[in-house]
């Protein structure tokens, strides 16, 4: 299952690491790691399934928003 979608210039799987996994990883309880995890948008479509995306994001400061991403494998921006 692809959660976070395809790099549109070269196809790269743009989704990373298991949210959940990351807290686990550290060493938090279960329990605890379910909780923070339900904190990050996805948790309701995707749940413990829920992916980080690898895309990076282009942050404006006069816009003070996400302008652009960027694909970490081929650097080009959509
Ligand atoms: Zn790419």
């Amino acid at each position: 299952m692809n959660i976070n979608g395809y790099c549109p210039h070269c196809k790269a799987n743009l989704d990373g690491k298991l949210i959940l996994d990351t807290f686990l990883d550290d060493g938090v309880p279960m329990d605890r790691a379910l909780e923070y995890a339900s904190h990050y948008s996805g948790w309701e479509q995707h749940g413990k399934l829920n992916r980080y995306s690898r895309a990076i994001g282009i942050y404006d400061f006069d816009k003070d928003r996400t302008i652009a991403y960027q694909c970490p494998d081929c650097e080009e921006e959509f």
